[in-house]
């Protein structure tokens, strides 16, 4: 009989999850797991910045005209807008009415202050132009190889007819990438089942009960966003909503268990693509998402600033709720899709409506569930984006079997 590789990764889920559960009960310890997670972190993150680069220039040199670039590009910037300001008022709203901070009881000893630096929103903008693009390459810097990457595709489609090779030559190394990509993934249930181990292992009941209403909170404010933005986006696309969810589950259990929007951005573009999402616009707004566009992390920083400042009884006005959208919305821009960076992008809007960083270290506990939420919902929003501006765009294309 064989399994497909889906079933296997949520086989590899559960099995995870139960010799999490046992491994913490009979305290071996869990992170002999993790380099079983770690192989499978670094096979996909060795795809991702020669799959992003090569990507774009072939999307942006087959787009060829640069006011087409520019509405997609309009378009694109306008739903991460609207979903992510929805995405913090959800989490706002939700917490508002369920009080995940009411009655948690923690030792003050778990309130330390913690120092953390955020990087300066500023900062995040003026450095999109690289001054040297192999350095944003070997850095990793997906702003700046997304931006270097549009500008040469644009050049190469300028060139004209006699230098068809070069876009070609791009075009098939983006096809060798997504198929590197599909060998990388044989390995993902090894993967899946180390992580989930390791971090079940690591985090077990006794970290998540006292905070287990927090947690609560996050998860519904998840699926209320789910419901009112990303289902109807699929719904609009055309695409049935049940293949969405099976074309979709693998980049959702890699974001889950890895806590890295990064980690699943070529299964993310592999699989909306497969779902007829256009070309030039999934390999524009799936790299450019996975960077900028962060609903769960919006949705985290509004449900936690509820929490935080319930916990250190502090009355959060409505203005001041409005700041926390304001200022969320701009953090998760600059949030990295790297497990844990949500936490230190939340100091931002913590400092601005006076809520003490102390609330940090009682977060930070448990703060890997919440990311494991928050990073799915990361990447599901660009999976919707690119297929919702793809037929914005009367661009769909066939779906893939
Ligand atoms: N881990 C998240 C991601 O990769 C970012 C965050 O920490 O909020 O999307």
């Amino acid at each position: 009989m064989k399994i497909s590789l889906t079933s296997q990764m949520l086989l590899a889920l559960l099995a995870g999850c139960i010799c999490g559960l046992v491994v913490s009960h009979i305290g071996i310890d869990p992170s002999y797991f993790k380099p079983l997670g770690d192989i499978f972190i670094n096979l996909i993150k060795m795809l991702v910045v020669p799959l992003v680069f090569t990507t774009l220039v072939a999307g942006a040199a087959a787009v060829g005209d640069v006011s087409r670039l520019g509405k997609i590009a309009v378009k694109s910037l306008i739903y991460y807008t609207v979903t992510t300001v929805v995405a913090v008022t959800i989490g706002l709203i939700v917490a508002n009415i369920l009080q995940p901070g009411s009655g948690v009881e923690l030792n003050a000893d778990a309130a330390k202050a913690v120092s953390v630096t955020p990087p300066s929103l500023l900062s995040v903008f003026m450095g999109i132009i690289p001054t040297n693009p192999v350095k944003s390459m070997t850095d990793g810097n997906m702003l700046q190889i997304i931006f270097f990457a549009i500008l040469l595709g644009i050049a190469v489609s300028s060139l004209g007819s006699k230098h068809n090779h070069i876009h070609q030559f791009f075009d098939s190394f983006a096809e060798a990438m997504l198929k590197l990509t599909s060998m990388v993934m044989m390995y993902a249930p090894i993967g899946v089942f180390g992580l989930l181990t390791y971090t079940v292992g690591t985090y077990g009941a006794e970290v998540l009960l006292p905070l287990i209403k927090l947690i609560a909170v996050m998860f519904i404010a998840c699926i209320i966003h789910i419901l009112v933005i990303y289902l109807p986006c699929v719904k609009y696309s055309g695409v049935p909503v049940k293949r969405f969810l099976s074309e979709m589950t693998s980049t959702i259990l890699i974001a889950f268990s890895s806590a890295s929007s990064a980690a699943a951005l070529s299964s993310n573009l592999q699989g909306v693509q497969r779902l007829g999402a256009s070309k030039p616009v999934s390999s524009f707004m799936i790299p450019l998402g996975n960077t900028i566009n962060m609903d769960g992390t919006a949705i985290y920083m509004g449900v936690c600033s509820i929490f935080a400042a319930t916990f250190f009884g502090i009355d959060l006005t409505f203005d001041k709720q409005i700041l926390i959208i304001i200022i969320a919305m701009l953090a998760s821009v600059g949030t990295m899709g790297v497990p844990g960076a949500g936490v230190i992008m939340i100091s931002m809007v913590f400092t601005q409506v006076g809520i003490p960083l102390e609330a940090i270290a009682l977060i930070a506990g448990i703060d890997r569930v919440l990311d494991m939420m928050r990073t799915t919902l990361n990447v599901l929003g660009d999976a919707t984006g690119a297929l919702a501006v793809s037929k914005a765009e009367n661009d769909m294309q066939p779906m893939q079997d």
